[in-house]
């Protein structure tokens, strides 16, 4: 999506928080607006919006023109209709990265999302643009299967059996130290939406590839692009020392071309490809997103990224009936839109009929952390010169998702990640704007609209 926005309105009796978290849960300086959000009698925007105007008005008055807020297609509890409504923006994690650079005179960027997105955008901000995330605990459980420790012993057998042969493509869910990795071997990252051009390309550059961490979509773009399913070997990640085992019988990674991480989204992968019957007997359209199975994404008629399906289902007829199998959240306000233009939008998991395949939209929970006592608070805390410093992210910053202690590293290590995270990312960059807008096989077999997945 790009940062136009997406539109969505606050209903008045809308239920604002899908489930308030713990108060236990929150840090110590934000816990006093957390007590007063749980205080409240109910979650209707009637009761919560005055409660956030009252800290995030003062706060955007006093950043002025200064302040950017952000926020992920994927964030729960309506935080994607409370940012907008402030003037925030909300993308996808390849527009999400670009924002600080789009807008250089943005000096206070504060994201609700997940840390690797807020974290892409500290790499590529200027040198006075501050980034901050009103959850630091706020993880991607596929980026928590491909952490440095785990990733790096691995990686560095690789280069030292393959050499310069050997290039790391690391999807945007993973951290700044790994996106380092790819750039140093000549690298680049990739999103959803452009994985096929940026494959392609490194197709061209190198005899081998290491794609971390999603191993379905590094399989489907596969698919995409014709490489001999003989020729993949998947690694059976996250855990590092049965990856090693893997490197002391070697044929198999000797003879593969494209070598995946094997971590996955617990989101995404909930789809089956009965689900995706189910609707296509019934006659409705199914669009999914590739970090779901391959045998799913086989059945598709359409896969892209949330920028894509967001839009194959906005320029859809009056009429039109979709199946969608990607984050909850993102399909429930999806839904919501399209029903004001009379396109119909269910979930894929969840088939009418009650039996063992139905599963209620399963929704990003370790984004939805960001809630809205976090927003208000983090913007409170920084008018106020008080913003504790693990909710600012600064390139290389490990966040313990569980404990929230922070690893930052010193200023030298840090520059040097900094360095070769923004090199490969700043490929992806020049890849994408280079490449031609994609229309996959399975687009074109029932769609004629001409929407493409080519980011914003
Ligand atoms: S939906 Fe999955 S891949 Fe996306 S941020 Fe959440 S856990 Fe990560």
């Amino acid at each position: 999506m790009s940062d136009r926005g997406a539109h969505i309105l606050l209903r008045p009796g809308l239920n604002i928080c899908q489930a308030d978290l713990p108060l236990d849960w929150y840090q110590p300086e934000l816990r006093p607006y957390a007590e007063e959000y749980l205080a409240l009698p109910d979650r209707t925007p009637e009761t919560v919006l005055p409660w956030l105007d009252s800290y995030v008005r003062p706060a955007a008055d006093y950043f002025g023109d200064d302040l950017l807020l952000m926020a992920h297609f994927y964030m729960g509890g309506e935080i994607v209709k409370l940012v907008e409504r402030y003037g925030g923006v909300i993308g996808d994690s390849y527009a999400l990265a670009q924002l600080a650079a789009r807008h250089p005179h943005k000096r206070v960027l504060v994201q609700s999302a997940v840390h690797f997105m807020a974290e892409a955008v500290s790499i590529l901000a200027g040198e006075l643009q501050e980034v901050w995330i009103t959850n630091p605990k706020a993880g991607c459980t596929m980026e928590m299967m491909a952490k440095e420790h785990a990733v790096l012993p691995v990686a560095h057998a690789l280069l030292d059996r393959y050499g310069s042969d050997l290039m790391v493509i690391a999807y945007m869910n993973t951290s700044g130290r790994i996106k380092a990795l790819s750039g140093r071997t000549g690298g680049a990252t990739c999103t959803s939406a452009n994985a096929e051009a940026v494959l392609r390309w490194a197709r061209s550059r190198a005899k081998k590839i290491l794609f971390i961490p999603d191993r379905h979509l590094g399989r489907n773009t596969a698919d995409r692009l014709g490489i001999d399913p003989d020729r993949i070997a998947t690694l059976p990640a996250p855990f590092a020392p049965r990856a090693m085992v893997e490197l002391e019988d070697p044929a198999r990674l000797d003879n593969a071309e494209l070598i995946l991480w094997g971590a996955y989204c617990g989101v995404h992968t909930v789809f089956r490809a009965q689900h995706a019957r189910y609707w296509l007997d019934e006659g409705w359209t199914v669009l999914v997103h590739p970090e779901a199975p391959r045998e799913v994404v086989r059945l598709a008629d359409g896969v892209g990224s949330t920028n894509f399906l967001w839009k194959r289902v906005m320029q859809a007829p009056p009429g039109s009936r979709f199946a969608i199998g990607t984050e909850g959240h993102f399909v429930r306000n999806l839904k919501e839109q399209a029903e004001r233009r009379g396109v119909l939008v269910e979930h894929l998991a969840e088939t009418p009929h009650p039996c063992s395949l139905r599963i209620a939209g399963c929704g990003c929970a370790t984004m939805s952390r960001n809630d809205p006592p976090h927003l208000a608070g983090l913007l409170d805390l920084l008018r106020r010169g008080r913003a504790p410093e693990i909710n600012r992210v600064l390139p290389g910053d490990i966040v313990d998702e569980a404990t929230g202690g922070l690893d930052r590293p010193g200023p030298d290590e840090r520059e040097a990640i900094a360095r070769d995270a923004r090199l490969a990312m700043q490929r992806m960059i020049e890849i994408t704007e280079l490449a031609p807008p994609i229309a996959t096989k399975q687009e074109d077999r029932r769609d004629s609209t001409g929407v493409n997945e080519h980011p914003q």
